[in-house]
């Protein structure tokens, strides 16, 4: 596996491969959910590339840049074992210039849900996500669907910007118990961890009153509240596939999203029925 960290070398390096090319982009602290995007890219293409860079731009004053997880020689390891072709490890100054160009979300499904709570959010990702496409050119991209909203825009942006990557969703690995991995997961104690689980519970007894034929949004909400009970809850949200808010669940068609506060931790999970 070759290890670039210049974003001009990468692009030259990849010039000269002429095999289908799969990317994984990712903030790093790899875990089980990213390697189940990088078996995908493996399924798929000749020539897996994974970037590891924790990008300023989609992190709010006063939200957790500082402190996020950096395991660099691990990852390294998962890569390589994982049969990653390159990983590409770049710095901060490798990226972002002074007085960028930068990508705007759009104004309406760039500033709910998440982008509600962490307006802006969204510009970094499509403008980080923008830059790496533009020095990996890949044939296809891999997304985890834990991330909804993310993954929603930016097969968007790839859409509105004619872009040519194929964008890959790629369902969301879970602990044994429900929970679902993240690389944020390591910042819970052992109490939160337990409160967590009621995020993984509170969508399972969605998808449970939907097999029994409960289609009512409100009612399906007001359940998943009961089971959220003393979490800081973000938000609870049934949308179509579109992100537009339904009163019915179309079976096909919906995302159920919650976001919640367990303690400092803001944890994202949903399911797509
Ligand atoms: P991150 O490193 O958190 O930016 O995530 C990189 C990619 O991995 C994103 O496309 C995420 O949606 C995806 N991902 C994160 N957690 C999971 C998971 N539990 N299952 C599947 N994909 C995931």
């Amino acid at each position: 596996m070759k290890i670039i960290s210049d974003a001009l070398e990468l692009k030259a390096y990849l010039k000269t491969i002429t095999k289908s090319v799969g990317f994984i982009p990712t903030m790093g602290a790899l875990h089980d959910g990213h390697l189940s995007l990088i078996k995908e890219a493996k399924k798929e293409c000749e020539f897996v590339v994974v970037s590891v860079f924790v990008n300023p731009t989609q992190f709010l004053a006063g939200e957790d840049l500082a402190k996020y997880p950096s395991r660099d020689e691990a990852d390294k390891k998962i890569c390589s074992l994982a049969g990653v072709d390159v990983l590409f490890l770049p710095q901060v100054k490798d990226i972002y210039g002074e007085d960028e160009v930068y990508v705007s979300a759009p104004d309406v499904r760039g500033y709910v849900l998440e982008g509600a709570t962490r307006p802006g959010h969204f510009n970094g990702v499509l403008t980080v996500v923008n830059k790496l496409f533009n020095i990996v050119s890949p044939d296809y991209a891999y997304f985890g669907k834990k991330d909804a909203q993310q993954l929603n825009l930016i097969t968007l942006m790839v859409k509105q910007l004619f872009m040519s990557v194929k964008i890959v969703p790629v369902d969301t690995v879970r602990e044994s118990d429900g929970l679902a991995l993240s690389s944020r997961n390591v910042y819970l104690s052992t109490k939160e961890r337990k409160e967590a689980l009621k995020i993984s519970t509170a969508l399972y007894e969605a998808s449970k009153m939907v097999s029994r034929k409960e289609f009512v949004v409100d009612d399906i909400k007001m359940s998943m509240y009961k089971i959220l009970g003393s979490l800081e809850i973000g938000y609870v949200e049934i949308l179509n596939r579109e992100f537009k808010i339904v009163e019915e669940i179309e079976i096909g068609n919906t995302v159920i999203l919650v976001e919640a506060l367990v303690g400092t931790t803001r944890l994202l999970d949903n399911i797509w029925l």
